[in-house]
């Protein structure tokens, strides 16, 4: 993905120092309306992001944030990355981000060294640069060049993405199946999901150019947690690229960020 110049960036802050661990953070004023007033956030009513800031000061007294690399965390990135955080869970209550306590930040993108199995099971050394990881009960672990990416309005928001891992992670392994509200048809996401993620496949596999990320089609729990980022970040492409998926979207986040966007100026 090109980069943009970070000196464009409201976000791109000096890192200053502040004291790290849980609850050492109260929210920054300065940093809320920049990151507040990016395109993500158009059309959100008074009510909605007074709520929005009541889910970001819960986040960031839950949660340990610490720097690693040579990061240094202060209240404006923890604040920047609480505000994204907040987005998802406007309409699902903040018990969805319980369970788990710490937030690594590292400077830029970081280095996952490991063992990996391929499909005929020889294991293989690998090497992988990561904007963000989210373990099962464990800690998340963000780029913060890519937070400063994020929430562009170009489909692409790497704490929306970890934080969707998280939501995943609710009822067990990172499937692409968080736990669905009463109401919705499992059946129905399962078979709307896996119709859309072997269309992105079938594409992936010809090199055929698609409106989404080809990292979605790396597993379901990619998909789910790419395609969450369209459905805030860019909804009009997701919609028009699969709008069945944008539907079970809307139902499982209870809200319907398209519409807000049009109807914005209307409110
Ligand atoms: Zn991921």
């Amino acid at each position: 993905m090109q980069k943009r110049d970070a000196k464009l960036n409201p976000l791109a802050l000096l890192a200053g120092l502040f004291g790290s661990g849980k609850g050492a953070y109260a929210l920054d004023e300065e940093t809320w309306q920049a990151v507040t007033d990016l395109p993500l956030f158009d059309g959100l009513s008074e009510e909605e992001r007074t709520r929005l800031r009541e889910l970001a000061i819960r986040l960031l007294a839950d949660k340990a944030f610490s720097g690693a690399g040579g990061a240094e965390v202060d209240i404006r990135m923890a604040t920047a990355i609480a505000a994204f955080a907040a987005l998802p869970i406007l309409n699902l209550g903040y018990g969805w981000y319980e369970g788990w306590s710490e937030i690594v930040v590292y400077p830029g993108e970081f280095v996952y060294e490991g063992e990996q199995m391929d499909e005929a099971g020889v294991v293989h050394h690998v090497r992988h640069a990561r904007s963000g990881e989210a373990w099962e009960g464990g800690p998340m672990v963000l780029s913060w060049q890519d937070v400063e990416y994020s929430g562009q309005g170009e489909g692409f928001n790497v704490v929306i993405h970890e934080f969707a891992h998280k939501l995943d992670m609710k009822n067990g392994d990172a499937n692409g199946r968080p736990p669905l509200h009463s109401g919705m048809n499992p059946q129905d996401w399962a078979h709307d999901f896996q119709t859309a993620y072997d269309d992105l496949c079938r594409h992936v596999d010809r090199g055929e150019e698609n409106a989404i990320d080809p990292y979605a089609a790396e597993s379901p729990a990619e998909f789910f947690a790419v395609l969450t980022e369209y459905f805030f970040a860019a909804p009009e492409l997701l919609q028009q690229a699969y709008p069945a998926v944008y539907r079970q979207l809307a139902r499982f986040y209870r809200q319907d960020p398209l519409a807000r966007l049009q109807g914005g100026a209307l409110r």
